[in-house]
């Protein structure tokens, strides 16, 4: 199916000068050694991705320019400069130094999205300290894993989280300290025997540190995947990411100093941590963080409050605004918005022509997975934007299409999307996995996972993740092109397609589909959303058959779990559920 394409802008359309002028040229002529020259670096050539996103602009020009806008779950509003927040991880750094954690330690937050995060996130940084996010919603089994198989020396948490996963400490024999946060007294009880008060111990630490002794090879984060297909496994990055999530913040998500800029995603997940963190304040950005959940109202408000210019999303979040309807961000003056990205799904059609006629401007999707640590595929502010498509490669990327011998694909044929080794922000191992990680590996290129093509203009089309593509008669059907039609219908609001086993093709497309509120699931409505469909996709792509849903399982992060849709559909073991979203 194709769609109009939507025009890029000319220059004197757009409110800000893009920062990426000319794709082609740059792509051609890039060198990341340019890149590395525009941070800081450390005394005798070190690295360290706190230095670059915190001390070089409070020790420079930005010293008292605010770095974050914070927002709490009850109302609270609390602001913190480059200096402050360089002093706070100071602080941590400190006080980890203080319990005797060395470099290469890991040290695990387990937190809501509470400034105290943050400054942790950095202070491990500082030390050379491995730092791993936890998402704060996890309950104990998912917590132990990853303590475990990471070999965690401290956990930094807040009391209620620490009360959730009480009944696993005791498995963790190399676990050395909890660090409890108390933030801004919300809890009244005690602390458990053992534990150490934040509070206290940062009261008590000096707000200098130093020298920092990392390298741009050390490890700095472990991020466990979302596992929408497998088992999650721990993704470990180095220092030098830094460098690229600078330089996508500045291109892709067109980060200018005087942005007020707003990214979603939770610190658990690796666009918390790459663009809730590293890139924006890399770029001397002012970033507001929300603490509380989804709810469409709130985040307009959010958008509103703080002046909101650059936002960067997910799929399923925009779906549940779309969901929420259209009369509602016309309560608010989003008038500040000047650009949209969104990342960790295909990004429907659909969402991008709701986006234009929401907001008056379309939403800019990207790829990139928690292995390649920053954006790898991005469509541009001065590109035009082929609805549906990813985008092109960001400079400094190559991307191929490649068969199983890794024998490179013609522009129109479908196979693995892969890249070839080596950019900053690649992952190093995962942990303890090396074989793993190696197997990732095959004849000069990154084997992704996914499924794509890229047409003869160079933009690349998802198709979907290698496990989940549907063989049909002989077709190859990618799940998102399905979903995309299936969420045009007005009745849509989310889809989830799998392959369902048939004896003659195969495969049968099937579709799991929630309606949006006022619709009720009839058979009718099914007849004619099949009808919808088979009008807007091949015969033999169309679902055969639609079962309506109340809600579609999800990862924490968002992503549609087609694996259990399926597993559930032929009675298989659901296989790791960790990440799973509870309903
Ligand atoms: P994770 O490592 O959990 O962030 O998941 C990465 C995976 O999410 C990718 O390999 C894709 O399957 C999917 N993904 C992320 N961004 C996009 C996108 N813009 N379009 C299509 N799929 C995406």
């Amino acid at each position: 199916m194709t769609y109009p394409v939507i025009e890029k802008p000319s220059l004197a359309e757009v409110r800000m000068k893009p920062n990426l002028q000319d794709y082609d040229a740059t792509y051609r002529s890039f060198q990341w050694k340019s890149v590395e020259r525009e941070l800081a670096w450390l005394p005798g050539g070190g690295l360290n991705l706190a230095h670059e996103c915190v001390d070089r602009h409070a020790l420079g020009g930005l010293r008292d320019k605010v770095a974050m806008l914070w927002e709490g779950k009850e109302g609270e509003e609390e602001t913190y400069t480059f200096e402050q927040m360089r002093r706070e991880s100071n602080r941590f750094a400190n006080l980890l130094k203080g319990l005797g954690v060395q470099k290469g330690d890991r040290v695990f937050l387990f937190m809501e999205r509470v400034p105290e995060l943050y400054f942790a996130f950095f202070g491990i940084l500082k030390l050379g300290a491995v730092v791993g996010p936890l998402f704060s919603a996890f309950g104990p089994d998912p917590v132990r894993d990853r303590l475990l198989n990471s070999g965690a020396r401290v956990l930094v948490t807040q009391p209620d989280l620490r009360q959730r996963v009480a009944s696993i400490l005791k498995d963790l024999p190399e676990l050395k300290h909890i660090i409890v946060v108390n933030k801004n007294n919300r809890s009244r009880e005690p602390l458990a025997r053992g534990d150490l008060s934040y509070e206290v111990l940062m009261a008590n630490a000096s707000a200098e540190f130093g020298p920092l002794t990392t390298t741009k090879d050390d490890y700095s984060i472990m991020h466990y995947t979302s596992g929408t297909t497998g088992r999650p496994k721990g993704a470990v990055h180095r220092h030098y990411a830094v460098v690229q999530h600078y330089l996508t913040g500045k291109w892709v998500l067109d980060l200018h100093r005087e942005d007020i800029y707003w990214c979603t995603a939770d610190p658990g997940w690796v666009t918390g941590t790459s663009y809730g963190m590293s890139a924006p304040w890399s770029n001397g950005v002012t970033q507001v963080i929300y603490e509380g959940g989804f709810r469409a109202s709130a985040w307009y408000q959010v958008i509103q409050k703080y002046g909101v210019t650059m936002w960067y999303t997910a799929p399923t979040a925009i779906r549940m605004l779309m969901k929420a309807g259209e009369e509602l961000p016309g309560q608010y003056d989003l008038s500040s918005l000047r650009y949209i990205c969104s990342v960790g799904e295909p990004l429907n059609p659909e969402a991008i022509f709701w986006g234009q006629k929401v907001f008056h401007m379309p939403i800019h999707d990207n790829w990139w997975q928690t292995e390649t640590g920053a954006i790898l595929i991005a469509n541009y502010p001065i590109l035009s934007i082929r609805p549906g498509s990813m985008g092109k490669p960001v400079p400094g990327i190559r991307a191929g299409i490649v068969e199983q011998d890794g024998k490179e694909l013609p522009p129109g044929q479908e196979g693995d999307l892969a890249i070839r080794p080596e950019w900053p922000a690649m992952f190093r191992t995962y942990w303890q996995d090396e074989e793993r990680y190696r197997s990732r590996f095959q004849n000069g290129w990154y084997v992704t996972g996914d499924r794509a093509r890229q047409d003869k203009d160079g933009y690349f089309w998802f198709v979907g993740r290698t496990d989940d593509v549907i063989n049909t008669a002989g077709h190859l059907v990618g799940p998102f092109e399905v979903e995309s039609a299936l969420i045009e219908h007005p009745a849509v609001a989310e889809a989830g397609v799998i392959g369902k086993p048939d004896p003659i093709a195969m495969e049968v497309v099937k579709a799991f589909v929630s309606l949006k509120e006022g619709y009720e699931p009839t058979p009718q409505l099914r007849n004619e959303i099949m009808r919808f469909a088979r009008q807007k996709l091949a015969a033999g792509v169309a679902p055969r058959e639609i079962e309506f849903v109340r809600s579609l399982p999800k990862t924490r992060s968002g992503k549609i779990m087609r694996r259990l849709l399926k597993a559930r559909e032929l009675g298989l073991p659901e296989g790791d559920t960790s990440t799973l979203e509870e309903d």
